[in-house]
C-alpha cells in the first residue's frame, strides 16, 4: 500500500451519506460527536470511533463534540472522564469548546419525560425490572400490557414526580414509553425511559434519584447539540426506530439521524469494556494501561504512536458488515510508521560477554547511523576489549545454514570490525559463559579492505560503556483468535503474555535519554521507556517486533 493510501480520507458510506445530504441541501454544517460512557477506559475500537466522528467533522469543515453519556452513576467515575478526555487529545482530536455531558440536560429529560407523560405517550410502571422482562414477549411472540399502562396522566405526573423527589426505592418504578407491547421491534414494547436509582452522580451529586435511560438520553442529547448524523455501532441498528420515535414524540429543537456502522473487532484481543474492567480489577494486569492492554492508555505506554493507530483505523475502514482484523495488520501499521521515526540504537537483550583478545588499548568511540535516512545524522558508540553480544548469535554447534558466531566463523559487529570466535570460555555445568574472539584492526568500521566478505552482521554493546537495563516482551494477552469463543474468555487468557528480562544491556545513548519516544533496538524491534524506569535502571517495553532483521540466519 502506497502512503498516499493512508493519508488520504478513506471513502466508505457514512460519508456518501454526508455527501448526499449536502448535495440535497438537508443539512449545511456537519455536526457529529463521540459519546462515550464514562465507565472504563478508552480502547482501540473507541479510537475507530473517535477518528470517524471527527475525522468527518475535519473533513467537512464542521464541527464534533466529545459528549459524556454519564446516565449511570453505578459505573461511573470522574478519573474515566479524565482518562477519555487524555486519550482523545492523545489521538489527536480537538472538540474545542463542545465538551458536553448528558447529565447537563437532566433538567430537559425530566421536562420531556413529562411532556410524553402529558400527552399520554409515558406512563409509570410498578412491574419490577424482572416482570417487565417476562412480559415483554419474545422476537415470536407479542408482549403484555402492563397492569400500570392506563393510568391517568395526573397520576403518572404524582407519581414520576415522586420518584425525582426520592420516595421509592431503587427497583420500585419505573417510567416506560406507551408505544405498542405487540411492535415487531422489541425496543419499541414500552422501553423503560427512567429508572430509580440512588447513587451520588460525579457530576449531578446527591439531585437526582432517578436515571434517564440510554435510549432516552442518546437522541435528545444529539437533538439539543445538533447533531447532523449521529454514528454508533450496528447493535443500535434497532433502537433506531425507538431513536426517531422519541424524536417525533418531542419538541426537540433538531431532527437528528442515526447511522450504524461495524464495530472493530480483532484478533487475540478483547474489546469488551465489561471483560476489561474485570482483567483490571482482578489485577490479571497491572491497570488500565498496561501495555497488554487493548486500552489508549496501554498502547501509548508500549510505544505505539497515535499517526500508526489512526493510519490502521483508516485502513480497516468503515463497513455495515461485522469482521474480524488480523492483529498483524494492527502490528504492520506500527512498524510502518515507527520505521520511519525511529532512532536506531543497539541493545543486547541476553548477554554473553565476548573478550577481543588482539585489542588492547583504551577503547575507541565509532560511528553509527542514527536511521538508514542520513540527514538523522549519527551518534558516538563506545567499543573496547569486552563487548556482550546477544546469546542467540552465538552457536557452538551450528547447524548449516547458521551464519552467526560460531567457534572459527568470522563476522561483522556492526559499525566495529570483523571478528572471529577462537575459543569457548564454560562454566563447570558445561554452559558457554564467555567467548575469546579476534578482531582485524584494518576493518575498523565494518569493511574489509581486501574485500573479503562475511555473512552476518550482528549488534553488539561494549561491557564497560553499556548499561543494565530491564526489558518487557509483550505477546498476545489471549490465546486464540476469538477468546471466549469457548465459553470462558477468562480461561484463554495468555500465562505467558508479560517476559521480563533483567539482564539486557543497552548502549550510553540509550541510558541517557528520558524519552518516551519509541526506539528501534537494531534486529529486535521497536521498544520505548516505560514510566517504571529509575535513573539507575531504565525499563523498555518491546512495542512490536521487527518482521525483518539485515543478518539473517
Ligand atoms: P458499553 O456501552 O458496553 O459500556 P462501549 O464499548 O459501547 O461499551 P461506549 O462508551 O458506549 O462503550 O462507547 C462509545 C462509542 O464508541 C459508542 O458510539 C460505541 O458505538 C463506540 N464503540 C465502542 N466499541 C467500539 C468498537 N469496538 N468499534 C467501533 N466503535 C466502538
Ligand atoms: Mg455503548
Amino acid at each position: 500500500m502506497t502512503d498516499t493510501a493512508v493519508t488520504e480520507a478513506g471513502r466508505d458510506f457514512i460519508r456518501d451519506i454526508v455527501d448526499a445530504d449536502r448535495v440535497a441541501g438537508r443539512v449545511s454544517t456537519i455536526v457529529t460527536r463521540f459519546p462515550p460512557e464514562p465507565n472504563g477506559y478508552l480502547h482501540i475500537g473507541h479510537a475507530k470511533s473517535i477518528c470517524l466522528n471527527f475525522g468527518i467533522a475535519q473533513e467537512y469543515g464542521g464541527r464534533c463534540a466529545l459528549r459524556f453519556d454519564d446516565t449511570n452513576p453505578a459505573k461511573e467515575e470522574q478519573e474515566y472522564i479524565d482518562a477519555i478526555m487524555r486519550d482523545v487529545r492523545w489521538l489527536g482530536y480537538d472538540w474545542g469548546p463542545y465538551l458536553h455531558f448528558a447529565s447537563d440536560y437532566f433538567e430537559q429529560l425530566y421536562a420531556w419525560a413529562e411532556h410524553l407523560i402529558r400527552a399520554g405517550h409515558a406512563y409509570v410502571d410498578d412491574q419490577s425490572a424482572e416482570q417487565i422482562r417476562v412480559t415483554r414477549g419474545t422476537l415470536t411472540e407479542p408482549g403484555r400490557n402492563s397492569p400500570f399502562r392506563n393510568r391517568t396522566v395526573d397520576e403518572n405526573l404524582d407519581l414520576f414526580r415522586r420518584m425525582r423527589a426520592g420516595e421509592f426505592p431503587n427497583g420500585a418504578r419505573t417510567l416506560r414509553a406507551r408505544i405498542d407491547m405487540a411492535s415487531g421491534n422489541i425496543n419499541l414494547r414500552d422501553p423503560v425511559l427512567y429508572r430509580i436509582l440512588h447513587a451520588e452522580h460525579p457530576r449531578t451529586g446527591a439531585t437526582w434519584h432517578i436515571y434517564p435511560t440510554y435510549d432516552f438520553a442518546h437522541g435528545q442529547s444529539d437533538a439539543i447539540e445538533g447533531v447532523t448524523h449521529s454514528i454508533c455501532t450496528l447493535e443500535f441498528e434497532d433502537h433506531r426506530p425507538l431513536y426517531d420515535w422519541l424524536i417525533a414524540h418531542l419538541p426537540v429543537p433538531s431532527h437528528p439521524h442515526q447511522y450504524e456502522f461495524a464495530r472493530l473487532n480483532i484478533g487475540y484481543t478483547v474489546l469488551s469494556k465489561r471483560v476489561l474492567t474485570t482483567l483490571v480489577r482482578d489485577g490479571r494486569v497491572s491497570g488500565w494501561d498496561d501495555p497488554r492492554m487493548p486500552t489508549i492508555a496501554g498502547l501509548r505506554r508500549r510505544g505505539v504512536p497515535p499517526e500508526a493507530i489512526r493510519a490502521f483505523v483508516q485502513r480497516v475502514g468503515v463497513a455495515r458488515a461485522n469482521s474480524v482484523v488480523d492483529i498483524a495488520m494492527f502490528e504492520f501499521a506500527v512498524r510502518e510508521h515507527l520505521n520511519k521515526v525511529a532512532p536506531r540504537r543497539m541493545a543486547v537483550l541476553r548477554s554473553l560477554k565476548v573478550v577481543i583478545e588482539n585489542y588492547d588499548g583504551p577503547g575507541e568511540e565509532l560511528d553509527a547511523a542514527n536511521h538508514p535516512d542520513p540527514s538523522q545524522g549519527t551518534r558516538k558508540i563506545p567499543f573496547g576489549r569486552e563487548l556482550y553480544i546477544e546469546r542467540d548469535d552465538f552457536m557452538e554447534n551450528p547447524p548449516k545454514k547458521f551464519f552467526r558466531l560460531s567457534p572459527g566463523t568470522e563476522v561483522r559487529l556492526r559499525y566495529a570490525y570483523f571478528i572471529t570466535c577462537r575459543d569457548v570460555v564454560k562454566d563447570a555445568a558445561g554452559n558457554v559463559v564467555e567467548l575469546r574472539c579476534s578482531y582485524d584492526p584494518a576493518t575498523r568500521g565494518g569493511n574489509a579492505p581486501d574485500g573479503r566478505k562475511v555473512k552476518a552482521t550482528i549488534h553488539w554493546v561494549s561491557a564497560a560503556k553499556s548499561f543494565p537495563a530491564e526489558i518487557r516482551l509483550y505477546n498476545p494477552l489471549f490465546t486464540r483468535p476469538d477468546p471466549g469463543a469457548g465459553g470462558d474468555v477468562f480461561a484463554d487468557i495468555n500465562p505467558n503474555s508479560l517476559e521480563i528480562l533483567n539482564e539486557a544491556r543497552i548502549e550510553p545513548a540509550l541510558a541517557q535519554s528520558n524519552s518516551d519516544r519509541a526506539v528501534q533496538f537494531e534486529r529486535q524491534g521497536y521498544f520505548c521507556r516505560d514510566d517504571a524506569s529509575t535513573p539507575g535502571r531504565p525499563v523498555f517495553n518491546r512495542t512490536v517486533g521487527l518482521r525483518d532483521s539485515y543478518a539473517k540466519a
